[in-house]
């Protein structure tokens, strides 16, 4: 049986609902603006609160304002928001986020784009992360002078709830199987812990194949063979560097979106998490990743309409059109992308609605 859980609140006023942005830094602000410009085109009924997370201050007031502010909205729209690897100090404000919110499950489909030159085609793998905890526990010391530690937490409790979140996500959307990606050869307690885990969940859907592999394996086989994979589940590193792969073999990071998602609220964000700092400010960021998680969270607050006719758009221009920005190896600026998304927008039949 699945547990009951408090329904996601969402904040709807007059019909409007409010959601909560976050643009982060580097290319975040000008992707946000491109969202704003096609919601507007496509009357989505969407008003945004933008909440400005200034990375270089060392205060957490505007950390606890985003938090509440999501809390409030239920739903949020992100960009990464850089942290200073330098600084030991500050921890990640993503990672704070996430652990706040409760955010345990990270989910990216990872499809192919036809007409997206790509190095495999046909793509269609769930990537499933656990979020909140593993690697990123973010507990670390130096014991004594020269020797630090790291700790890596799962727990069996996360572990069931994202391994329960996969197989239902699976039986939900007519997927075949599940495979979970560990290194328990190695790390037998904690990755042993969250095999054992999906193991467990997994008889309870006799319905669904369940397998799996060892993380290094994985990445071999996702570059040589991806198409034996269905649904994937994971601890939180092995989650972020399996994404990354993916996303590199359909066509790389202004692509693809990722949904993070608790019990309570939700948060969707581009599917490789990069500030893209380096090309900031140039017209050249691919403003795909953003607009898919903005259509993403459309679908979450059950607008289909307005998410169909944007996606609608999005394909014309990047399947059909082949407009493509240079990341894709196009030649076309991010505005230019956007307003072919706009021209689709207006010249939609939309008199059926
Ligand atoms: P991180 O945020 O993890 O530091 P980067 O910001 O350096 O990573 O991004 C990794 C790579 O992905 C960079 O080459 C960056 O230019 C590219 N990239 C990220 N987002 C986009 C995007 N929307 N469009 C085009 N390239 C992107
Ligand atoms: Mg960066």
């Amino acid at each position: 049986l699945v547990k009951k859980t408090t329904p996601i609140p969402i904040a709807l006023y007059g019909g409007r609902h409010a959601v909560t942005m976050l643009p982060g830094g580097g290319i975040g602000p000008e992707l946000m603006g491109y969202v704003k410009q096609v919601f507007k085109y496509a009357g989505a009924p969407v008003d945004f609160e933008l909440v400005d997370i200034d990375p270089k201050s060392d205060e957490t007031n505007d950390l606890e304002y985003a938090i509440t502010s999501i809390k409030r909205n239920g739903v949020c729209l992100k960009g990464n928001i850089e942290t200073r690897s330098e600084s030991t100090g500050v921890q990640s404000r993503n990672v704070a986020i996430r652990n706040e919110l409760d955010l345990y499950v990270n989910v990216l489909h990872c499809h192919s784009y036809p007409g997206v030159p790509a190095r495999q085609s046909n793509i269609d793998i769930i990537i499933i992360r656990q979020n909140t905890e593993g690697e990123y526990a973010m507990l670390e010391h130096e014991s004594v002078d020269g020797v630090v530690e790291s700790m890596k937490v799962v727990t069996q409790s996360n572990s069931e709830r994202v391994a329960r979140f996969a197989f239902e996500y699976a039986r939900r959307n007519n997927r075949k199987k599940v495979t979970t990606i560990h290194k328990a050869n190695i790390m037998k307690l904690s990755d042993g812990l969250f095999l054992e885990t999906s193991r467990k969940i997994a008889k309870e859907y006799p319905d669904i194949e369940h397998n799996d592999m060892i993380i290094d394996n994985c990445c071999m086989q996702l570059v040589s063979n991806p198409h034996q994979f269905d649904v994937m589940i994971m601890t939180n590193l092995y989650g972020t560097i399996v994404s990354n792969v993916v996303c590199g073999l359909v066509g790389g990071a202004g692509l693809l979106s990722g949904k993070n998602y608790g019990d309570h609220y939700a948060m969707f964000e581009p599917g490789t998490r990069n500030t893209g700092t380096a090309i900031a400010g140039k017209n050249i960021a691919n403003p795909i990743a953003m607009l898919s998680a903005s259509i993403d969270m459309l679908d979450h607050l059950g607008h289909k309409q307005h998410s169909e006719l944007i996606s609608d758009a999005l394909r014309k221009t990047i399947c059909e059109e082949k407009i493509h920005t240079p990341d894709l190896g196009g030649t076309a600026t991010s505005t230019e992308v956007v307003q072919r998304v706009i021209d689709h927008i207006l010249q939609a039949d939309i008199r059926a609605w």
